[in-house]
């Protein structure tokens, strides 16, 4: 007699019982048969899915293992439950000794920390490490109530941005003075003869092509000049009011491409030393950005308030979002994304550099949230104490 075994509707096998003399078969044989058959398929159908997940299991382990990136995550608890070789670089020791132990011990590096708090609002950081290896962070929820964290090595496009700095500064001064020569003559070309309506033409799209390269030149000259570090006139400034400043200039221009602009303030905030002419140009170039890459019918939403002695301002939108190994990347200078819907919107990828430059010369942080799709939040950390009198005076007095 043979009886077929199946996990549902697929056959994996088949029983098989035979007797050395003739012999024939009770119903009751034929049923005891069939339920050994059944359970039998049970257990090769567990035995196989067991073999698949630890197929599974060992690959990712394997790619784990092998990434670059680092890679850790807590538990509810805050006990480290994953850790791979490379995330080793912010560990105490061994990824494998911090296993079950509590990330307060073994992480090293406090930004990590920052982000593994659950529920903590930043949700990305540079990390820089002791021998000066620089790692981008983001971190999320994941299910049960723990936190996972990636961190990818950007030394190389630090080191990079720093070339940058270097090239930006000995260009931009070399590109001005040719500029404003041929700006003149475009404006006075219509004063030395009289031109036909073509000739017309010709010279508003040379003189429109001017002012853009000027804006260019005028942003990398506010970069080198920012980065240096001179000139940072500070004053008490309450944030509520840059912001309120910035969403009154933009207001024309989200009504243009019909995205509402809402303002959303706490009331009392205590005011905090910053430059208010760049802060205002920080704020404006995120805002900038959230009406630019998001859709007509969208929303951005301006925020300010105070948090844990620190006062937070943030620019949220609706727009087409950010893939994260673009956030990565956000901050360079020219940076921008390689996608359709940004690459079609005018742009020099150093709207960004500028607000990240502004803001870390006041102490401060700046940092992105954003998922494709569904939009991106951009927030600004300031440092709501006073910052040190020395380097006050010093930028003053520069
Ligand atoms: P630009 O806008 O001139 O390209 P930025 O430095 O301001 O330069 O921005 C760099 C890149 O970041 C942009 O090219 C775009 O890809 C992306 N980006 C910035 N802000 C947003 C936003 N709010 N939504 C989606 N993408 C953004």
């Amino acid at each position: 007699m043979s009886v077929p075994m199946r996990d549902e509707d697929e056959f994996v096998g088949a029983i098989w019982l035979g007797f050395r003399r003739p012999h024939p078969f009770s119903e009751e044989e034929g049923n005891l048969l069939s339920i050994v058959a059944g359970q039998l398929a049970i257990s090769v159908a567990n035995a196989r899915l067991y073999q698949q997940a630890e197929q599974e299991r060992s690959r990712l382990a394997a790619v784990l293992e092998a990434t670059p990136d680092a890679v850790l995550v807590t538990d509810g608890r805050g006990r480290v439950s994953l850790a791979n070789p490379a995330a080793e670089s912010v560990l105490r020791g061994n990824a494998e000794d911090a296993l079950g132990k509590p990330a307060t011990e073994w992480v090293t590096a406090p930004e990590v920390l920052e982000l593994l708090r659950a529920g903590s609002e930043m949700r990305t950081a540079e990390v820089t490490l002791p021998g000066g290896r620089v790692l981008f962070a983001t971190a999320s929820d994941i299910q049960p109530g723990g936190r996972a964290c990636i961190l990818w090595d950007v030394t190389h496009f630090k080191k990079l941005d720093m070339l940058k700095s270097e090239f930006v500064s000995t260009v931009s001064h070399d590109l001005r003075a040719p500029l404003t020569l041929m700006r003149g003559y475009t404006t006075m070309l219509s004063m030395v003869g009289a031109m036909n309506e073509q000739q017309k033409e010709f010279v508003r799209k040379i003189s429109e092509s001017v002012e853009q390269m000027t804006q260019l030149v005028d942003n990398l000259l506010d970069l080198g000049r920012i980065e240096a570090g001179v000139g940072l006139n500070l004053e008490a400034v309450t944030i509520d009011h840059v912001v309120q400043d910035v969403a009154g200039a933009y207001r024309p221009q989200a009504l243009n491409k019909r995205i509402s602009l809402e303002v959303d303030l706490v009331q009392g905030m205590r005011p905090i030393e910053a430059d208010p002419t760049l802060l205002r140009q920080a704020i404006a170039n995120l805002v900038d950005n959230a009406i630019k890459y998001t859709q007509p019918g969208g929303r951005v939403t301006m925020r300010a308030r105070q948090h844990d002695g620190r006062q937070l301002i943030s620019v949220e939108d609706t727009g087409v979002g950010i893939a994260p190994t673009d956030q990565a990347r956000l901050f360079e200078k020219f940076y921008r994304a390689r996608r359709p819907d940004t690459l079609k919107e005018k742009g020099s990828g150093l709207g960004l550099a500028i607000v990240k430059s502004i803001i870390e010369q006041h102490g401060g942080r700046v940092a992105v949230e954003s998922r494709l799709g569904v939009g991106s939040t951009f927030t600004v950390e300031m440092p709501a104490r006073i910052i040190s009198p020395e380097s006050t005076l010093d930028s003053r007095h520069s």
